[in-house]
This record gives C-alpha cells, structure tokens and sequence, in this order.
C-alpha cells in the first residue's frame, strides 16, 4: 500500500495527498503533521510508525476548505475500483487501484461549500514575451475568461485589480510575485497557447474571440495547461476568451487600491470598504460583479452613461426596483450551478437552480420588457433573459421541486416523467407496503406483539423480537431463520420476507439506473445551452448591480454625476460613504463638504488641525471619482466630473508602520510614480506626504512635489498638509487655491467643525488636539513654555521657511538642472564606441568611474 501512496504522492508533490481508504481520507507522513496542525485533529501513528490523520469523506469539504484557506492545496487520490473488483482482478490480497481524481487549490475551486458566493474566485497566469507580462484570468465557478498583456511596470496594478486567489507561473520565472505556484515552462509559449485555445473552443482562428499578443497567449498557455493538472482529465468551465486591455479602465495601483479600501479594508476586512458601503445587491453575482466594477471604473463616457442611464431609470422607478429586486432575491445562482454542472461535479440540486433561475429570468423579462423607453443597457440585456423555455420546461417536467444534492439515493426525477420509472417505483412501493402487511401476519403467526419488521445497511429487512421472546422462533420448523442475536434482541428472516425485499432491491436499483440515466441526459442538455445560460447569468447580476446602486442612491440622496468632456472636479456637497455611516452611527452628522477644481484651479492645498477631516475629504472626492466611472451615483448633492485616467492616492508614511518596510522610503518611491505618471487628466490625492522624515527634509519634499504637480504634471490634486510654511506657494503658483477644515477654541475647549473654508488654517491647533486626546495636564504646560519659545524664535529668524520667499520659480530650477553641465555625460557623449580597442574602452570605463565618484 506504501507503494502506491508514494507513486500517487510523487505525481503531485507539492499537494497534501488525501489518500481514500474505506470512509475516509487519511493523510501520511509529513502531510499528516501539517494537516493535523492545521485542521486541528489528532495525529496517529500507523504500526510501523508512520505518522497519519484522518478525516471523514461526508464531511471532507469543510476540511478541504480550512486546508484552502491556510493556503494549501490538496490532491484527492479516490479508490476508482470497488475492492470486489480488485479481487477479481488480482486476487485476494490484491490492493484497490486509486487514481489522483482532482487537485483542490484556491483558485480552481468550484464547489457551494468552499466558495464565497459574493467574491468572485480568479486564478491568474502570467508569462512573459516581447518585453510584456501576459495575465491570464480564469473564474473557473462562473467560467469568466480574460486575457491582458501589459509592460512589466503596469503588472502590481493589474493584479491588485483582480485579486486572484492563485498565481502561477513557469518553472525558474524570473519576476514570480510572492505566494505563486510554479508549473511547467513548456506551456507558456505563445504557439502552444495558440493551439490549446484554438482545442479547447474549437476553433480554427482566434480573431473572433479578439486580437492577443504574444504574452497573452503565453499566459492562456500556462493557464490552460495547469487547469488540466488541476482537473485530471476532467473538464473546467471556460467561455471563450475576452481580451482586456489595461487602458479600457481608470489606472488605479495597488497602493491607491490600499490606500482607498475600495474593496477590502487595510487589514483585509471586506466590513470598511468602499464596496461594502455601496452594496446593496441581492444576488452573490450581483456582488461579485459590483466587485468587478468598482475596482475597474470605466473610462470610457458612453459606457459609463449607459450604466448611468440604467441605475437612474431603476431610481425613478421604485415600484420596477421593488419588484425587480424581490424577483433577484429569489434567484438562485446559476453562473456557478453552470460552472459545477460543467466540471463534472454537478447535482440534481443545481439543475434545479437552473430551472428556477432561469425560468425567473423569463419572468424578469416579461416585467421589464413592458417599460417604457427603456435604456439602450436594457434592450441589450433584455434579450439574454429568454430563449431557455425548452430547457426549463424539460427540467420543470423532469425534476421534483426540490431536487436534493446527493444523487446517490435517487428520488429527483419527478413522477409522470418516465412511465418505466413510475412502473418501477410503483412495484417497489407495493412491495413495501406488502412488507408492512407482512409484519401483522407475523404478530397473529407468532403470537407476539412486538414483533418489528426492520431495515438496515448490513442485513437489509428482517424481523426484530426481544431476546426473551426469540425460541419460539429459533425452532428448525418455525418458518424463521436466525440471522443474528444482539443484546437485547434476536433478528430472523423468512422466505415471504425474503421474496418481498429481493422485489423491492431490485426495483430500487432500477429505478436509481433509470435515474441516473435521467440525469446524465439533463446535464447534457444543459450544457448543450451552456452559453447563454451564461449569458442570462451575466444579464441577471447587470440587473441586480443597476437596481441596487439605485437602491443605493436613494437611500443616501446621492445624484447623478455629469460626465464633462474637460478636467473639471465639481462636487457640491459631497460626502465620505463610509465615514458618513461611521459618523451617523455614532449619532452625529456628517458635514458635507464641496470641491470645485478646474483647469485653472487644479491643486487644493488643504491644512488644519489634525482630526479635522482633511483626510476624509481627499479620499471622498477620490471615491467619487471611482464611483462615478463605475457607473453610480455618487455620495453629493450635485457632482460635475471630468473623465479621470489614472488616480493616485498616497498617505504620508507614519500612517502605515504596520508594513514593516522603511515607511519613508516607501513613501517616496510611491511617490516618484505619481509624478513619473500623472497626466493632465489624472487625479492626485495626497495626504501629508513627506511626513515620514524630519521637519526640513519633509518640508522640502513636499514643496518640491507640490511644485512638480502644478508645473509638470497639471493634473487635478487635492494636497493636505500640516506645514503650514506651503501656503505661501498660493503666491507663486497659479492654478493651487488654499483651503482648510475649520476649527474654533471655545472655552479652552478645541471644536472640530469638520468643514471645508477657503483660505489657510489660523494655526495649527496642535495643542488643542493633544489636550482633546487627555494629554496629562503638566506635559501640556510645558508643552505650551517650549511652544512660546519655539514660536519668539521663529518670529526673530522667521523660522523654518525663511529664505525660501526667494526661492527661484521651479520651472527656472529645473531648466538650471537640465543646463547644468554634467562632465559624466559629456565624457560619454565624446565617444566614439567603435573606434575603441579592448584596452582603451577599459581605460575609458575608470576614467568615467572617476568622473561619477567626483560628482
Ligand atoms: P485629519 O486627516 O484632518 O486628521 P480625518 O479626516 O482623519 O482628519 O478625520 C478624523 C475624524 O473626524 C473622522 O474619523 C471622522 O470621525 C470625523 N470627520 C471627518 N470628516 C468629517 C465630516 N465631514 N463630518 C463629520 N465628521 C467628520
């Protein structure tokens, strides 16, 4: 038995092995000590001392899903020959033959048990070719399929935008993100990912699909190849490719997607995120695909209308929301019903799902057809909701109204489906019934009243009396054979009994043959329609997006935003979602708050005291911004938007020490990416950067990047600071405005008004805000001694900003920088690469050297 463990275990080595013996999986070795660790449950020890647990298979999901949760994966080696078999096949100490049925990892995951209904479940695959990252996206439960390439510079933000739940990469990759697993470098070569597309979708060309680059195809290769591994042979639900450009999107990196907690919170919580605030859909693809949206805003103004128009008529309607939403709320969902159908591991159950959800799409339909000028969005998704009355009248005739999970006992065909079966049925029923009669005619035979005819696993029928009443019946002439004595009772059979039960087994396990045929031939049918199916799936969760943004609108008086065509920013009254409910939760009011830029007001410098909100009202206007492209309605009262291409987000380092990386050096290198790839049309949250540092250096570096952003990039930015000394660059640049949140002293007491004024904060407020936090009484005092002194000092010397009035303009700085003559380049401008010989280019390489070290 050893032996064949170790061939299975080497066939997948970097997998738990569950190895099936009788009603369990047991796990061996090294395995056995980490799955017991993980799952908790007691480590044995075979005889030999080999370490081993084990869990049971009725319940083996939910240990599969801890184990995925904790990040491993697993293979489930099955028994495929039942051990009769094995006997016939190799005698009687043959071993029962297991194969390796399937591996589970986190992002091939099809089963209800293991999945989140609300969170969609991608396993990427990337490859690199002609200088750019391939990204393949497969949702195996719904089937959704993408393909992208983008320049190795754009790879953190494509992957923080989808949140796979498994990366994998070629063997010896040299870029491979942490956490992914390695397979295989043969298949993630552009032909091989050509041909396997062309295979699976039978196909002759891709291009009705769409156009793919080489690491595109690359990465379908890697993918398509390691979803075989995973399936062992069996299938894996995939629609045909669709091709995603990373610019048919707003940009937004990984550290803005932190930063702004769109859809899960800085430590990982969905409860606190932008999405969580929003989401008032009630279906799991609803959720999955509001998901989807937020963290892919459109950039693209007809799209974004489109779903504008849609989420806005569903406002007005509220009697067609109510409805609508009632009906979704009903549905079952059948995306992923599809996905298990089609990867073998389907049930009567999700047929069932199929059959409700989408004879509730017709239903749908029928409401909605019946609106009057309905949106352009409507009429598109309209029609994927019909066209499955065959199926659903078939699966309607064929299935009881709740079909169970377990097809193994049988019992989900309806009855009038099949005469044969109800034939079948109707003998085992009569013979049943025969079987109850039997047992008052042995009560009168025997003269005992407790008599019981019985079923059981092991003995099938049999008739049960009490221990003490049992002789009668062992006598060799009573008509009874002794079958087994227990405890307290004797268990006999009879001839008429026998007869009986043979009719009813028989039956039985025709009528389940009958059934399962059914079922073969419904799955069949339901995957001959697996495409639209698919696509009713994708209309349903459109509708229920569209519905519950307004839902949400309404709720929170939130208005439609007008989409400009120029870098405009006008948001009256807007609010922060989440902290909105924070706030109200807390029995307070959240003051709204307005922000109007424009090409020629494009930079907010926003200061005053701490806890003021100024961070909460960077980051609504960001949320905005994503909520409008997402195609909602936003969180103010009017809301006039230019389109946004790329949106940053950055928070100065002191707030982030839980990453453990140097905070300040972070800080700036996210820093250098704003101002490497802002343009003209992006917008720029920043929240006290240059922090991170000591009070010179952060002021500096946050009046240089202030300068930059105004000078080079020109995108629109909301700056909020705590050094004061910036507002004088009011003076100098042109398009930046001063604001602050308002703060007033009332009788010694600080109150924080939480709203947005023009011009520059009073004073800082600092000692106010310490005193609010219960700084002891003594360390305020003399807080407040060196304060008046720190504060005579600067007076004299005109403090840390003295001198910088003077300062040259930094469109002259950097021209001085570009002019100053560099010797290193000029050095190298005077060489002549192919007039060297060996000798003298080494020689050139010291002298060039020394010119760096001078520098
Ligand atoms: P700052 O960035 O100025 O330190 P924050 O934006 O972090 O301040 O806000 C601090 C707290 O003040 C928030 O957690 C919230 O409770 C409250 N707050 C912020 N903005 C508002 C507002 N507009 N209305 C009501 N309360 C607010």
């Amino acid at each position: 038995m050893m032996a064949q463990y170790h061939g299975l275990k080497a066939q997948a080595p970097d997998c738990l092995l569950f190895y099936r013996m009788g009603d369990f999986f047991e796990l061996f070795f090294e395995d056995a000590q980490t799955a017991s660790a993980a799952l908790d449950i007691a480590l044995t020890s075979r005889g030999d001392g080999v370490p081993m647990c084990g869990v049971p298979c009725h319940s083996a999901d939910a240990y599969l899903a801890r184990l995925i949760k904790a990040g491993h994966r697993v293979a489930v080696a099955e028994q495929v020959e039942t051990p009769e078999q094995a006997k016939k096949r190799g005698g009687s100490k043959a071993l029962v033959e297991r194969r390796i049925i399937r591996l589970v990892t986190a992002g091939t995951l099809t089963e209800e048990s293991l999945l989140d209904s609300r969170a969609s479940n991608w396993l990427v695959a990337l490859a690199e070719a002609g200088g750019r990252i391939g990204i393949a996206a497969a949702d195996i439960s719904t089937g959704r399929f993408e393909l992208a390439s983008v320049p190795p510079s754009g790879l953190d933000a494509e992957l923080a935008r989808i949140g796979p739940s498994e990366l994998v990469v070629a063997e010896g990759s040299a870029n491979s993100p942490p956490g992914a697993v390695t397979a295989a470098r043969s298949a993630f070569a552009s032909g091989e990912g050509e041909r396997l597309l062309k295979a699976r979708f039978g196909v002759a060309t891709l291009d009705g699909f769409g156009s793919f680059d080489r690491a595109a195809l690359a990465a379908a290769g890697g993918l398509l190849a390691y979803l075989d591994r995973v399936a062992q042979g069996g299938e894996t639900f995939l629609q045909p490719p669709t091709p995603r450009a990373a610019d048919d999107h707003m940009a937004i990196d990984a550290a803005t997607r932190e930063s702004l907690e769109l859809t899960r919170t800085q430590s990982g919580e969905r409860k606190g995120s932008l999405l969580d605030a929003v989401d008032r859909t009630v279906t799991g693809a609803g959720a999955r695909l509001l998901a989807a949206d937020l963290s892919a805003p459109l950039n693209d103004a007809a799209a974004i209308e489109a779903r504008l128009n849609l989420v806005g008529r569903f406002a007005e309607d509220g009697a067609v929301r109510e409805r609508l939403r009632a009906a979704l709320r009903a549905l079952p969902d059948i995306g992923r019903a599809l996905g298990r159908l089609v990867a073998g591991r389907g049930n009567p159950r999700d047929l069932g799902q199929l059959r409700d959800g989408l004879a509730g799409a017709r239903d749908l339909h029928e409401l909605l057809d019946r609106l009057e000028g309905p949106p352009a969005l409507l009429l598109d998704l309209l029609p994927r909701l019909r066209g499955h009355g065959a199926l659903v009248d078939r699966l309607a005739r064929a299935l009881v109204p709740s079909p169970p999970i377990d097809a193994s006992d049988g019992g989900f065909i309806a009855e009038n489906y099949d005469a044969a079966l109800d034939d079948l049925r109707a003998l085992a029923g009569n013979a049943r019934r025969a079987i109850a009669a039997l047992e008052a005619q042995y009560r009168l035979k025997t003269g005992i009243q407790t008599l019981k005819i019985r079923h059981n696993g092991v003995l099938g029928y049999h008739i049960e009396v009490s221990a003490k009443q049992a002789d009668p019946l062992m006598a060799p002439d009573s008509g009874f054979t002794h079958r087994q004595t227990l405890a307290g009772v004797v268990r006999f059979n009879a001839p008429e009994l026998h007869e009986l039960a043979s009719k009813v087994a028989q039956a039985g396990a025709h009528a389940l043959t009958a059934e399962q045929a059914h079922l073969e031939e419904l799955i069949a049918a339901a995957l001959a329609q697996r495409d639209p199916i698919a696509a009713a799936a994708d209309a349903l969760a459109r509708l229920d997006v569209a519905a519950a943004l307004a839902e949400r609108a309404v709720e929170g008086g939130w208005c439609r935003p007008k989409i400009m065509p120029h870098a405009c920013f006008e948001v009256e009254g807007g609010r922060h979602p989440v902290v909105e409910a924070a706030v109200r939760a807390a029995g307070e009011r959240f003051v709204a708050n307005d922000c109007k830029l424009s090409e020629e007001s494009r930079l907010w410098l926003v200061t005053g005291p701490n806890m003021g909100g100024k961070s909460t009202f960077l980051r609504q206007n960001a949320l905005i911004a994503v909520l409008a492209q997402a195609g909602s309605f936003v969180s103010a009262n009017s809301a006039s938007i230019g389109l946004v291409d790329r949106l940053f987000s950055r928070v100065g380092a002191s707030d982030n020490l839980a990453r453990g990386r140097s905070t300040f050096m972070v800080e700036m290198i996210e820093t250098a990416a704003i101002l490497s790839q802002a343009t003209e049309r992006s917008f720029v949250i920043l929240d006290e950067v240059g922090r991170g540092t000591s009070t010179y250096d952060g002021l500096a570096i946050a009046w240089a990047v202030v300068e930059a952003i105004h000078e080079t990039n020109r995108c629109r930015c909301l700056f909020a600071t705590h050094y004061h000394e910036l507002t004088r660059l009011a003076g100098r640049l042109d398009a930046l405005s001063l604001h602050h949140v308002r703060a007033r002293e009332w009788k010694g007491d600080l109150v924080l008004l939480h709203e947005l004024e023009a011009g520059a904060a009073d004073r800082s407020y600092g000692l106010a805000v310490a005193r609010l936090a219960g700084l002891p009484r003594p360390v305020l005092a003399r807080a407040k001694d060196v304060l008046s002194r720190l504060e005579k000092g600067r007076d004299k010397t005109g403090g840390i900003a003295a001198g910088l009035d003077d300062l040259p303009l930094f469109a002259a700085a950097t021209e001085r920088e570009a002019e100053a003559p560099d010797p290193l380049r000029e050095a190298l401008a005077a060489v002549d690469a192919d007039a060297l010989s060996p000798r003298e280019a080494l020689e050139l390489i010291y002298r060039l050297k020394g010119l760096a070290a001078e520098d």
